[in-house]
Order: C-alpha cells, then sequence, then structure tokens
C-alpha cells in the first residue's frame, strides 16, 4: 500500500462514508480506515429524515434510498404512560445501518477510494507532507507507519484516535444516558412498518422500527444506573416498554443487546493540525427522529471543499471556517433535540406536552417538522 495520501478517512460509518466518496470523485488519492468488517450492525435507530436525504443527494447518490430498498416512513407513534400520540413524520426512511454504509462505501469505492477493513487508526506527530497515522491491523498484522496532507476523524462516539488531552477530543456530560440496541426477527404485526414507535419511560426511551428486511430494530437511551442494576438492559427495555403502553415483541427476553459508551458529549473544537472532526467524534447528543445521521451525513457532504483547500497550505483561517460551517450546519439545529431530550427525562414536563399535544396537535407537529426541515444550506453544497 502506498505511503502518502491526499487525505486518510478514519471511520466508515455515515460521515466517513460520504466524505469518502465526495473526496474520491473529486479525484483525491483517498484511504478510508475501519476498525470493523463490514457489513456490520451497530446501535443505531436506523431512521434517516429528510435532511439526510438532501445531504446524500446534494453529494451526489440521489438513489441510495430507493436503490437499498429503504421503508418510507409516514408517522411518529410516541407512547407515554399509556397514552398515545401520532405525529407525520414527511421524507423519512429506515434502513438499516448494515445495508446504509457498506453502500457508501461501494459507492466510495466506485469514485477510486481505497479501503482498508479490521484496521484501528491513530493520529501521530505532523510530518513534513502532512500528518502521521499509525494503523494497527487487527489479526497480529505489523503496524504502519503513513501520512496524509488531510486526516478526516468520522471515527464516531468516544473514539480514541486523538490522546484524550486534546482539545478536539470530546469528553461525555454528567448525567450522560447510555445507548443500547438489538435486532429481533420477528413476522408479528404489533410494530408495523412505516413508523418510528417511540416508547418513552421514566428511566430512558426505547424506538422500534421495522427495517428493509422485515426485522425489528430496537435502540435507546438509559440512565446509567438502571442499565448498571442486576437486572440489566433487557429489563430496563421492558419497563419502559410497559410505562409507555407498548405491548413486549415477542423474542425480547432472548435478544441479545448492545451497550454503547456515554452518549452526550461535545469535543471543544473541531480540528487541529492538519485534521477536522466530522460526524459524532465532534459530539453527540440525542436525536429524535434521524437527526444524528443527518449531522453526520451534512458533515460529510461539506468536508472535500475544505480537503481540496488544504492541499496547499494548512492554515487556521480554515480551521475556523471549518468550525463555523459546523455550527451552521448542525449544532444551532441541536439545541432543540437538546432541548426536547432535557424536558422528557421530566415526568411532570413529559405529562405537560403530552396534554398539550392532545389539546393543540398542531404544536409538537410543529416541533417534528422543524425538527426535519430540511436546511436551506443543503442545497449550497
Ligand atoms: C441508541 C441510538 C439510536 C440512534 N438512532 C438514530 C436514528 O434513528 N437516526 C439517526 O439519524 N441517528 C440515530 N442515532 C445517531 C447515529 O447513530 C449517529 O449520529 C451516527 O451513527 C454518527 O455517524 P458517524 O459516521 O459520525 O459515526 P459512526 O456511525 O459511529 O461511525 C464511526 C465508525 O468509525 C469506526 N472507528 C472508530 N474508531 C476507529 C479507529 N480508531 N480506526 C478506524 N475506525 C474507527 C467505527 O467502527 C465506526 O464504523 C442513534 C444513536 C444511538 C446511540
Amino acid at each position: 500500500m502506498q505511503n502518502s495520501w491526499d487525505v486518510i478517512v478514519i471511520g466508515a460509518g455515515v460521515a466517513g462514508g460520504l466524505a469518502a466518496f465526495d473526496c474520491a470523485r473529486r479525484g483525491l488519492r483517498v484511504l478510508l480506515v475501519e476498525k470493523r468488517s463490514f457489513p456490520r450492525w451497530k446501535v443505531c435507530g436506523c431512521c434517516f429524515n429528510a435532511n439526510a436525504m438532501a445531504a446524500v443527494t446534494a453529494a451526489g447518490l440521489p438513489d441510495l434510498f430507493c436503490d437499498q430498498g429503504a421503508v418510507p416512513l409516514d408517522h411518529l407513534r410516541l407512547g407515554w404512560s399509556g397514552r398515545t400520540m401520532n405525529l407525520p413524520l414527511p421524507g423519512g426512511w429506515a434502513l438499516s445501518r448494515e445495508r446504509f454504509d457498506q453502500a457508501l462505501v461501494n459507492a466510495a469505492i466506485a469514485a477510486g477510494a481505497t479501503v482498508r477493513f479490521q484496521t484501528g487508526a491513530v493520529l501521530e506527530e505532523m510530518s513534513s507532507a502532512g500528518r502521521m497515522v499509525r494503523l494497527r491491523p487487527s489479526g497480529g498484522a505489523p503496524v504502519e507507519r503513513i501520512q496524509a496532507r488531510v486526516v478526516l476523524i468520522a471515527a464516531g462516539l468516544q473514539h480514541q484516535v486523538l490522546a484524550s488531552s486534546d482539545p478536539a477530543s470530546s469528553s461525555s456530560t454528567s448525567g450522560s444516558r447510555l445507548g443500547a440496541g438489538c435486532l429481533i426477527s420477528d413476522d408479528e404485526v404489533l410494530f408495523e412498518s412505516g413508523a418510528i414507535h417511540m416508547a418513552i419511560g421514566r428511566s430512558g426511551y426505547v424506538g422500534l422500527v421495522r427495517r428493509e428486511d422485515g426485522a425489528l430494530n430496537l435502540a435507546a437511551a438509559f440512565d446509567r444506573a438502571v442499565v448498571q442494576s442486576s437486572s440489566g438492559v433487557s429489563h430496563a427495555a421492558e419497563l419502559v416498554l410497559r410505562q409507555a403502553g407498548f405491548p413486549l415483541p415477542h423474542e425480547m427476553e432472548t435478544s441479545r443487546w448492545q451497550l454503547t459508551p456515554a452518549l452526550t458529549r461535545r469535543a471543544d473544537v473541531f480540528s487541529g493540525d492538519r485534521f477536522l472532526l466530522l460526524g459524532d467524534s465532534t459530539g453527540y447528543v440525542e436525536p429524535f427522529t434521524g437527526e444524528g445521521m443527518a449531522w453526520a451525513l451534512a458533515a460529510g457532504a461539506a468536508v472535500a471543499p475544505f480537503v481540496q483547500e488544504a492541499q496547499g497550505e494548512w492554515t487556521t483561517d480554515l480551521e475556523q471556517r471549518w468550525q463555523r460551517r459546523l455550527e451552521t450546519l448542525t449544532i444551532r439545529r441541536q439545541r432543540l433535540c437538546t432541548l426536547l431530550s432535557t424536558l422528557l427525562r421530566h415526568p411532570v414536563a413529559t405529562d405537560a406536552l403530552f396534554k398539550l399535544g392532545s389539546q393543540w396537535p398542531a404544536i409538537p407537529q410543529r416541533i417534528i417538522s422543524s425538527l426535519n426541515q430540511v436546511s436551506p444550506l443543503m442545497a449550497s453544497l
């Protein structure tokens, strides 16, 4: 493998996959490095909103969701304390991460990118030609040191690409919940296709959606204390579903849950010498109806011009512009999600929201449509 690249992208999730594709189609020499083997399941609700669609379209892959057999989503069914609220959800899709992330990687390869799976990457010191990166292939193959003009860090939550003392490294906030997820293959009709079913309980929430293969995807966030209690994550999910008044999927007792690190986090800065952060590596805010991947994809679709510019000199002005770009594309839109997740942690506030929503359904509908509104910036990418 060659030793020097225009750009090394670390992490082949939604942000890294789209960024690698966009950089490769602009003629840059791209190496995409991913520590796991693909296709891989990961904890995620698998729901994409209209903003995610806009980002993928802006990057030049308008047919990706249809080509992959994504399931159109048309409503959100919220459950709280035995009450249900149905809200229209325009322009969403459900698609497994196995298929979506693999499709982005395939597009990147077709555009000319080189991909290394089962290889962990760590950022090292500056070199005369850019930035050094250490690759550690799994299975005991020797460690390699390579370099690039620019490194994109798209390695998700709590990545270990940077030293924890680096200002661009994120840390979790106090009271941060833990994410969890599992996949259930059943043919029940309890949770119909085309909807996000969201159960809200006192110690967290559980989102259920039917994927393109008919399997039921469960993704949840729980208070740390509940997950760490002896009864564990499956019991925590059962409790939330019962509190919301949702039925329990048959195979839930035997399902194997996977946990994430603490969710809510933020990096102080989104760049450093010859590297830029994107996606969850910049921080994480609990999403509701597909915002998480939309933010990561928006960053993935916006970064290639910065990478092209950085093939020459690296300037603090470029770093500042990337910071501002991300703030406009994502950070401001995250405020509404932060506010909602804070309110939904308090039973009194949740109760009030449900009462308000049943009397004036236009209010929650307006909140959901503003979360799903396509950012005008997408059109200018
Ligand atoms: C419970 C839960 C439910 C969610 N539901 C939704 C939802 O329904 N809709 C939505 O839009 N968002 C949802 N999200 C958020 C969404 O999953 C993330 O925002 C999104 O995956 C971020 O994409 P990313 O590319 O930044 O990171 P990731 O998708 O996490 O990808 C990072 C990749 O980097 C790889 N990696 C990590 N470290 C290294 C390394 N050192 N070297 C090489 N590779 C590395 C990882 O293996 C991974 O493949 C949910 C999240 C959680 C926790």
